[in-house]
Formats: C-alpha cells, sequence, structure tokens
C-alpha cells in the first residue's frame, strides 16, 4: 500500500513515550466504583494491519471495559439481521448532545438521533435480541467479538456488569421512554440486561484494533479469514462512527483526527482506516463528552506522523 515506508512500531513507541506528560489529565469515569478504580496513568496503544499483522506499545495487553466501543459490533451484528429496516426505529444523524441525553427523544417521538447515544443503542440490542431470543442477544455479540479477534477468552467483567445495573437509573428511564413510543419491541429489562453486559465486555487494545479489522476490509476479518459482516454495512457502519462516535465531540475527533472512531468510558477508543487497518488506544482520564483525553491525543499524533488521516 501506499503506507509501506512507514515504520509502525517506531510511531507507537514514540507515541508511547510522547504521550508520558499528558497521562492523567482528564477525569477517570466515576458513576461506578468499577471504573473509578482505573489506573489513571495507564496508557496501551495497538494497530492492526488488515493483513493480520499487529504492532502493540505500553499497556497493550491490559483488558479494560469496553463500554460504549461496543455499540459498533452490536450495530454490526444488528445490521446483518435486521437491515435497513433498522433505521425506521433509530436515526443516523449527529446527536450534538451527550452519550446519554433523554431531550430529543421527545421531540422525535422515541426515535433516537443515532445508534451511538445509549438510546440508539439501547434500540439496537432491542434487535439483536428480536432475532436471536432473549439471553443470546449477549452471547452473539460476545461470539462476534470473539472470532473478529480471534480471542475466544473474551468474557463480561461480571462485577461491573452488575455495577451498571445498580447505577442504570438513566438508562433505565431512556428504555422505558422509548417503549412508551412503540420503539422498543422486547422484554426491556433483558434488553438493559443485555446493554449493562455488553458495555461490560473486557477487551486489550490488541484485541480491539483486531476485532475492528472487518471495518477496514470491508467486512472480511482477516484474523478468521470469514466475512463476518457485509461490504455495504461496514461502509454505513465507518460514516456513523465518523459523524456521531464521538457524542457531541464528533466534530473535534473528525478535525483532530479525520479518522472514523469510536470512544467508550472506559477510556478506549477504535479508529478505522479503511483497506488499512484499525488503531486502538486506552488512557481512562475522560474529557468532558466522556471521552479519553490522552487517546484522543495519541490518534491526534497517529494520523499526523503516518499521514493515514481520511482527507
Ligand atoms: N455504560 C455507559 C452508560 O451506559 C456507557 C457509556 C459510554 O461508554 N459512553 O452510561
Amino acid at each position: 500500500s501506499s503506507f509501506g515506508h512507514i515504520d509502525w512500531q517506531q510511531t507507537l513507541d514514540d507515541i508511547c513515550t510522547d504521550i508520558l506528560p499528558h497521562l492523567g489529565k482528564g477525569q477517570v469515569a466515576d458513576y461506578i466504583p468499577a471504573l473509578a478504580s482505573a489506573n489513571p496513568k495507564a496508557f496501551g496503544i495497538a494497530f492492526s494491519t488488515i493483513e493480520g499483522t499487529t504492532y502493540t506499545a505500553g499497556d497493550w495487553n491490559t483488558a479494560f471495559s469496553i463500554q460504549s466501543i461496543s455499540k459498533v459490533f452490536m450495530l454490526s451484528v444488528a445490521l446483518a439481521e435486521e437491515g435497513e429496516k433498522l433505521w425506521r426505529r433509530v436515526g443516523r444523524e449527529p446527536s450534538g448532545s451527550s452519550f446519554n441525553s433523554i431531550v430529543q427523544l421527545e421531540r422525535e417521538h422515541g426515535r433516537p438521533r443515532n445508534p451511538f447515544i445509549n438510546a440508539g443503542a439501547l434500540v439496537v440490542t432491542d434487535t439483536v435480541i428480536s432475532h436471536c431470543g432473549d439471553e443470546a442477544g449477549i452471547d452473539r455479540l460476545l461470539a462476534f467479538l470473539r472470532e473478529s479477534s480471534g480471542d475466544q477468552a473474551i468474557v463480561v467483567d461480571e462485577k461491573i456488569a452488575r455495577s451498571e445495573a445498580a447505577y442504570g437509573d438513566r438508562n433505565r428511564a431512556l428504555a422505558y421512554f422509548m417503549k412508551s413510543f412503540g420503539i422498543l419491541r422486547e422484554d426491556v429489562p433483558i434488553t438493559l440486561e443485555t446493554y449493562f453486559r455488553q458495555c461490560a465486555i473486557e477487551m486489550s487494545v490488541a484485541n480491539l484494533s483486531k476485532a475492528g479489522l472487518y471495518l477496514a476490509a470491508e467486512g472480511l476479518c482477516p484474523i478468521s479469514n470469514r466475512a463476518v459482516a457485509n461490504d455495504a454495512h461496514t461502509n454505513r457502519v465507518n460514516a456513523i462512527m465518523m459523524l456521531c462516535g464521538h457524542y457531541d465531540r464528533s466534530g473535534d475527533f473528525a478535525y483532530r483526527v479525520g479518522l472514523a472512531g469510536k470512544s467508550g468510558v472506559g477510556g478506549g477508543i477504535i479508529a478505522i482506516i479503511p483497506g488499512v487497518g484499525c488503531v486502538a488506544v486506552w488512557s481512562p482520564p475522560l474529557n468532558d463528552a466522556g471521552n479519553s483525553y490522552a487517546g484522543t491525543l495519541a490518534l491526534e499524533w497517529f494520523s499526523h506522523r503516518t499521514g493515514v488521516n481520511l482527507f
């Protein structure tokens, strides 16, 4: 490819060194105790190519809570099952609001703006459950992540899942509000339980950079050598990541990084370079929009230093 001259390993090592003075800036998510105890100085980065090589640096092998990054993979599963009919119940427009905002739902008759805010993700999870059956929704997602990353050991952290449920009243409010408009069609407690569990899935940046490869490779997973999604869907998931992947900071992320990306409040971010690969970063402290502070900075450097910016 035209990136053949890049020393990816050196790039990751340099980022790891240069990021040190920035670690600890921002605020670790503290809405649940299990996330509040994350090490604010942790930092990991991994880059996987569609040829199947993975480069890593820092805390690349530490499993952390993927949180809203799960919304990307669940969306791929839902699109495979439901196809374009999904868009009747969830939009694909940037929200301009925070990830757990409820304000827009009333104006738009309970239909969330996009699949990457919590309300939209609950619709996506409800859709997967309607195709797989109650308890099988989370298993379907885990099977997708295990296949696409090649790691059969990926699991839900049960302590975090319980914590999500214990502090999940905002998500419950979103779900029942949507149900009152007829937007959710499955049993709400099961949808919520599945959502809490998907947020609590634990992966390392190495795993995430592999799992996201199908989005850079038109649906083909280079790890299992199988099509895990179709190419029209992956283009569309990438488009939604670009416009909605960082909530009301999606514009800032596009400006600074120039890649389709998705963040989670565990401090992880994945970014897709179509035809090239997937990069994942992790640093727990967040900016005020709930996106990793140092993670965003690292991706900004990664795109500037390698020239992978989509634009
Ligand atoms: N578990 C979090 C929530 O539902 C996920 C949000 C996120 O990662 N942005 O509030």
